[in-house]
């Protein structure tokens, strides 16, 4: 996936009807983690509302603590798959964390008629998850949305998108999200977003930001705009190619980071930011 200065192989591959590239933009807002089907049928409902068809949805989650929820696995497939089909939404964003996730995704949908896509992510915790790696990059039905580690340097992060590559998926996608530092600061990671033009001068890959997981609450700034705005505007501005954020119905309810999911009703404005900011590419 490595770009050399002779390179001019074409970069991006079409999914489902939908193009990723280094020169468009998608926007994945949804659930964390997906809890109850009200809040799935709410999300998907406001993105079809809004002519989205991408979403983000967790059901295996990678957590830091054993005693917290783990999402609902396998279990919830069939549900969430039937509901973005009937919703119209043709790519979903699903982290897995273990290579029999992919088989039980694959089953899942295959039984169902295949009502919609998904893109399998790595999560920052499982960047270096070699063996992940190899699995995911063995089979060639899904793309890949590729975390950046978030304590190890750009290089490395990069290293493990080849992983992908040299087993035969080259549909990779790759995920600023924020860095760990040791300095208190503000947010929950330190918003890497001005790596976004570096990556994409490195690679062939499109870019995408997650300004949730950077941020890490709905803190606004003193002229009243999320800090989550902020972010994804720095992002979009920089040539971010997607955009995975984090939306809840009632995030005082979410099972996992309620505390930087935004409001359904802030959907429409943030779309229209994220358009504003592209536009001035
Ligand atoms: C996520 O996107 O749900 C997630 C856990 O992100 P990260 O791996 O970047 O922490």
């Amino acid at each position: 996936l490595g770009r050399h200065r002779d390179d001019h192989r074409q970069s991006g591959f079409t999914y489902n009807g939908v193009e990723f590239s280094q020169s468009n933009l998608n926007i994945f807002a949804g659930l964390c983690a997906v809890d109850v089907p009200e809040h799935v049928e709410l999300m998907m409902q406001a993105l079809e509302d809004n002519g989205e068809v991408c979403t983000r949805m967790g059901a295996y989650k990678p957590r830091t603590n054993p005693y917290s929820f783990q999402g609902h696995g396998k279990g919830c497939l069939p549900w969430v798959f039937e509901k973005a089909g009937r919703h119209g939404i043709k790519v979903i964003a699903m982290e897995i964390t273990h290579e029999s996730h992919i088989e039980e995704i694959d089953t899942c949908l295959e039984k169902l008629g295949r009502p919609t896509g998904v893109m399998l992510q790595v999560g920052t915790r499982n960047t270096q998850n070699f063996e992940l790696l190899k699995a995911i990059g063995r089979q060639k039905t899904y793309p890949v949305l590729l975390k950046r580690g978030f304590g190890i340097t750009l290089n490395e992060s990069l290293n493990a998108a080849e992983y992908l590559a040299s087993e035969g998926n080259a549909n990779v996608i790759f995920c600023l999200r924020g860095m760990k530092t040791e300095a208190g600061q503000p947010h929950r990671n330190m918003v890497d977003f001005a790596h976004v033009p570096a990556v994409k001068r490195l690679t062939r890959m499109p870019v995408c930001v997650d300004p949730s997981h950077s941020v890490g609450s709905r803190d606004r700034a003193p002229d009243g705009i999320l800090d989550v705005m902020h972010a994804t505007s720095q992002g979009v501005i920089a040539g971010a190619n997607m955009v995975l954020v984090d939306f809840h119905p009632k995030p005082e309810k979410a099972l996992v980071d309620g505390p930087q999911a935004l409001l359904m009703d802030e959907l429409p404005a943030y779309l229209e930011d994220i358009r504003l900011c592209h536009d001035t590419w």
